[in-house]
């Protein structure tokens, strides 16, 4: 009895595993033709004024549908694209979208400012800078307003040190400011960020810190010290997943500028986010 228990748990066991890798290797390999498919598309979502709810800017995150396996998760297909090396082209279509999109809204909305978030193979790239160039010729930005999102592993597990500090003084050449996403849940995060301090335009607080900061002291205490910490260093802080208005309130209490979450805004297509403009512009000028 314990042998066929075994036997059975086995199989399902590889059954399952055969299964997912299978899945994500079908992934993987969708993948490569995604974009010329046009499957893979842009979405915006606000970052707004903690006090005062005004759209200040967005981020832009990609969403993947694909005919047989529907929509795939962004944590689920950025993870394999990473493997497979198309990231890249998928970040640098993003990129390309928002600053088409900042170039059209130079008028209508000059301070809008538009994030895309980047992995480390992106900087890997020997023609990052010359290809980021070129699309700032084609459609330039009259302020700083593109600015890149990046993880501690962009910071720290690149190649070599000179290189990206290279890469960040080219950027900041072109006017591209960087973020520090999903600030507090990485490594090391206080020496990368003082070590690169001039680059870093705004801290993003992980929203496992917002998410419980009405009722937990801890959360409201290591956020508070966050803003305080970046309000020295000359920086901005994101609270990112604010949901309530209760989350809000405490943030504006702290003193925290920056919002993003779906209390205001869940993530928004083009056409949707455009309509979101004209809402609140129409708003602010009635
Ligand atoms: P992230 O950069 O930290 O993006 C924020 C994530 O939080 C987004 O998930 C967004 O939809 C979600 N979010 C925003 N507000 C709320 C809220 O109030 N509540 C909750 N529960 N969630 C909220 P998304 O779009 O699924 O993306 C997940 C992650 O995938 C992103 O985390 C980012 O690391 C990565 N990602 C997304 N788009 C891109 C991209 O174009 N390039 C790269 N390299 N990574 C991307
Ligand atoms: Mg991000
Ligand atoms: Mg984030
Ligand atoms: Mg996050």
């Amino acid at each position: 009895e314990a042998k066929s228990a075994g036997k059975s748990q086995y199989k399902q066991f590889s059954a399952e595993m055969f299964d997912s890798l299978m899945f994500k290797s079908k992934l993987k390999n969708s993948l490569g033709s995604a974009i010329q498919n046009q499957e893979i598309s842009v979405y915006f979502q606000p970052i707004f004024s903690i006090d005062n709810t005004e759209l200040l800017g967005f981020e832009s995150l990609c969403r993947w549908y694909n005919p047989e396996f529907g929509h795939v998760r962004p944590d689920i297909f950025i993870a394999l694209a990473e493997e497979t090396g198309d990231i890249v082209n998928i970040d640098r279509f993003v990129l390309t979208q928002t600053v088409q999109l900042l170039h059209s809204l130079e008028s209508y909305c000059p301070n809008l400012f538009g994030t895309v978030n980047f992995c480390p193979l992106d900087f890997a790239q020997t023609d990052l800078i010359a290809f980021l160039s070129r699309l700032l010729t084609k459609y330039p930005l009259t302020q700083t307003k593109l600015e890149i999102e990046v993880t501690e592993r962009s910071l720290l597990h690149n190649d070599s040190e000179s290189g990206i500090q290279t890469i960040l003084n080219a950027l900041s050449k072109l006017g591209v400011k960087i973020s520090i996403d999903d600030f507090g849940t990485g490594y090391s995060a206080l020496s990368y960020v003082k070590h690169y301090r001039q680059y870093i335009s705004k801290i993003k607080i992980d929203s496992v810190f917002i998410r419980d900061i009405v009722a937990d002291k801890a959360d409201s205490a290591l956020v508070n010290a966050i803003i305080k910490m970046a309000e020295g260093l000359e920086m901005k802080v994101v609270a990112e997943g604010i949901e309530t208005h209760a989350q809000r309130t405490t943030l504006n209490q702290l003193g925290c500028e920056y919002g993003q979450g779906y209390l205001i805004s869940k993530p928004l297509s083009q056409d949707d986010f455009l309509t979101y403009i004209n809402t609140k512009n129409s708003r602010a000028t009635a």
